[in-house]
């Protein structure tokens, strides 16, 4: 914990110096230009993997990347999904963003959760309840029978990217402003290991790496 308590400290004698200015004209006011909505896993750090600042993303941030269906409101009002729901009508309705990004990553322990709800979950009523959220995902799997359980997981997480870009645009605010070509949604995936990240194409419905060349 210390070290904690250190790196406070670190930050600002460096980091918040050297960006001062910065900090000084955030005082006030936001204006970020995308919502970021990614899994919680420690390994998967937002600003340092899309190079940005402070004020630069608006961060939703839950187990496996998800997004509650909106036609579900009111079965979402008494489930507790609201946490989630809130911060997308937020940054869409009152800081008018422009860009979502949906960023699931490599080994992620919600999708790899899913398939072994009893022995794992037991005392986790919560999690289990959350991730019950994953069960169309499952079913999309399953049903092309994957031959090993490394692409099974591989799956799970690209399909629950393709899943919760599906479920984002349940919400009329977000369908509307991007059929209006108001707003940009991506869906990425990102590899622990390598550092890289494959960008969804929702007309061809691959992940590409995002390279130089092709953006
Ligand atoms: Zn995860």
């Amino acid at each position: 914990m210390r070290e904690l308590f250190e790196g406070a400290l670190r930050f600002q004698e460096d980091d918040y110096t050297k960006y001062k200015d910065l900090y000084e004209s955030l005082k006030k006011h936001q204006e970020p230009h995308t919502l970021f909505i990614s899994c919680v896993d420690s390994r998967v750090v937002p600003n340092l993997i899309t190079n940005t600042l402070p004020g630069d993303l608006f961060v939703v941030r839950n187990m496996g990347n998800i997004i509650p269906p909106y036609r579900e409101n009111d079965n979402m009002m008494r489930a507790g999904y609201l946490a989630t729901t809130a911060s997308i009508e937020y940054a869409l309705n009152i800081l008018g963003i422009k860009n979502i990004i949906i960023c699931g990553h490599s080994n992620c322990g919600a999708c790899s959760a899913i398939y072994h709800p009893d022995e794992r979950l037991e005392n986790t009523p919560y999690v289990k309840k959350w991730i019950e959220l994953l069960e169309p995902v499952k079913k999309k799997v399953q049903a092309l029978k994957p031959t090993s359980k490394s692409k099974q997981i591989w799956l799970t997480e690209q399909i629950n990217i393709e899943q919760q870009l599906e479920n984002l645009m349940t919400y009329p605010f977000v369908e509307e402003r991007f059929d209006r070509g108001e707003i940009n949604i991506y869906g990425w995936y990102y590899i622990i290991e390598t550092g890289e990240i494959f960008n969804y194409n929702m007309i061809t419905r691959e992940f590409k790496p995002i390279n130089r060349e092709k953006k």
